[in-house]
């Protein structure tokens, strides 16, 4: 009989862990889609504590870990603002992109 790992074996232990990001690589998708952008999310790298709630909450998965904080692929990221949303330690301000 094939033994079926426990979910517990799943879950990451440490940071290291999780996976880089939530999608595939920036490169998967062949189109930018992000043109119609009006506002984009800022991270204050100063006040990110690397907490990972932006990275699990953006619906398009364009937030990827970075050396302990994270980073954001302006190239698919729509501007929703979820991400700020989620960021307790009020890390991510929302700024009017200049086309
Ligand atoms: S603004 Fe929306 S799409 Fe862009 S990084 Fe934040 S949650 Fe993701
Ligand atoms: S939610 Fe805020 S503090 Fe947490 S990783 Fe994202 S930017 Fe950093």
């Amino acid at each position: 009989m094939i033994k079926t790992p426990s979910l517990r074996e799943h879950i990451p232990k440490t940071f290291a862990d999780i996976p880089e990001t939530t999608a595939y690589e920036a490169g998967y998708l062949v189109t930018k889609n992000a043109g119609w952008r009006n506002v984009r999310p800022v991270i204050d790298k100063d006040k990110c504590i690397g907490c990972l709630q932006c990275y699990l909450y953006c619906p398009e998965g364009v937030i990827a870990k970075d050396g302990g904080k994270v980073k954001i692929d302006y190239d698919f990221c729509k501007g929703c603002g979820i991400c700020k949303k989620m960021c307790k330690p009020d890390a991510i301000r929302m700024e009017a992109e200049k086309h």
